[in-house]
């Protein structure tokens, strides 16, 4: 972001303003940690500010400070539409694309409001007035805290904010050791520290949350992992029958996809979840080294993200979704076996 858009920014944010701020759908801990993180930021300074989250997130990011503020769009549409309307201003955060946020894409589409981006995933669309994107960036809290500081408010950061910010760098990093981890987010880290973010109670509030019946179903997941291992490939799969065999909740298959990744000499790792209600498969992919599995997913599986993290999903059944995935590997055996 260059410095003449960070003085118009600083500009538009010296009168009170009416601001939304929102995170893609089924937030995750950098989406929901880096929307708080900047709505105490905004509140600090008299705005009118709201988190509008698509959809609802897991128990283990609802401690985090101003989440009873929180918005969910699909919960009050009406009130979530008003405040759309009167917004002057719409942060759109972790995502960069409207079709991200679900139901809300048409509401953000159409609101007239100036748009910001802040985001570090890759190929952003061009919908917004001022975009900051870095797909360098291990995570959207850390662009946050970058943010505050162009807009040379690093002496405002208190510790809601720095535990926001926190939480989102923790998890999108995987408490720091994704490649995307530089010298600077330990730095950043570090300052945050000394802001007020309290380490450890941080990380037992997002990863100490664990139900026996989360454990059962990833002993299950466990089970059904395969492994691939001329293509330095590992998966799971989850049936909408073990999903309910287990009582699962939102966030409960949050991270299993790397149990594949930390298995010896896998590269490639990826779960299928199915999700009967919404009749499609919900993937994860997971890879290590040069393998982009954000062109693998946009490629195949209506998806994207980072090169090392990407989403997708399908529309067909759970059995043809892993064979589609199984006969498609082998284009990629140069990669899958060099990297
Ligand atoms: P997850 O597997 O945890 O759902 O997603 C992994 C990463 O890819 C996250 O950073 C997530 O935001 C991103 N992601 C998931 N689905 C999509 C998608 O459809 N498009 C894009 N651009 N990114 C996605
Ligand atoms: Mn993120």
């Amino acid at each position: 972001m260059i410095k003449a858009q960070i003085s118009e920014i600083k500009t538009l944010l010296g009168s009170t303003k009416n601001i939304v701020i929102v995170p893609h759908k089924n937030p995750d801990g950098d989406a929901m940690g880096s929307t708080l993180g900047l709505y105490h930021y905004l509140k600090l300074q008299q705005h009118n500010a709201t988190v509008i989250a698509p959809n609802d997130y897991p128990d283990f990011l609802q401690w985090l400070p101003g989440n009873e503020t929180v918005m969910i769009y699909e919960n009050d549409k009406d009130y979530s539409q008003t405040l759309i309307d009167k917004a002057d201003l719409i942060f759109t955060l972790d995502f960069n694309a409207f079709h991200r946020t679900g139901d809300m894409a048409n509401s953000l589409e159409e609101s007239d409001a100036t748009k910001i981006m802040i985001d570090h995933h890759q190929q952003p669309d061009d919908y917004a007035k001022y975009t900051y994107s870095d797909v360098e960036m291990s995570s959207t809290c850390e662009m946050v805290y970058n943010f505050i500081e162009m807009l040379s408010d690093s002496d405002k950061i208190d510790a809601r904010i720095a535990t926001c910010l926190y939480t989102g760098i923790m998890t999108d990093t995987g408490s720091f050791r994704y490649r995307s981890t530089t010298s600077r987010t330990h730095k950043v880290i570090g300052n945050l520290i000394d802001k007020g973010a309290d380490n450890t109670q941080i990380h037992n509030n997002v990863l100490d949350t664990n139900s026996y019946s989360r454990f059962q179903l990833l002993g299950r997941a466990l089970q059904n992992l395969k492994v691939i291992p001329e293509l330095r490939t590992a998966y799971i799969t989850l049936s909408q029958e073990e999903l309910d065999k287990y009582q699962f909740k939102k966030g409960d298959t949050e991270g299993f996809v790397n149990y594949g990744l930390s298995l010896k000499g896998i590269i490639f790792a990826v779960i299928f979840i199915e999700n009967r209600q919404d009749n499609l498969i919900k993937i994860s992919f997971r890879s290590k080294g040069n393998f982009s599995v954000n062109q693998f997913s946009r490629s195949h599986f209506n998806g994207g993200g980072h090169d090392n993290a990407a989403g997708g999903r399908s529309e067909s059944t759970l059995e043809s979704t892993v064979d589609k995935f199984i006969s498609i590997l082998p284009q990629y055996k140069n990669e899958l076996s060099q990297t």
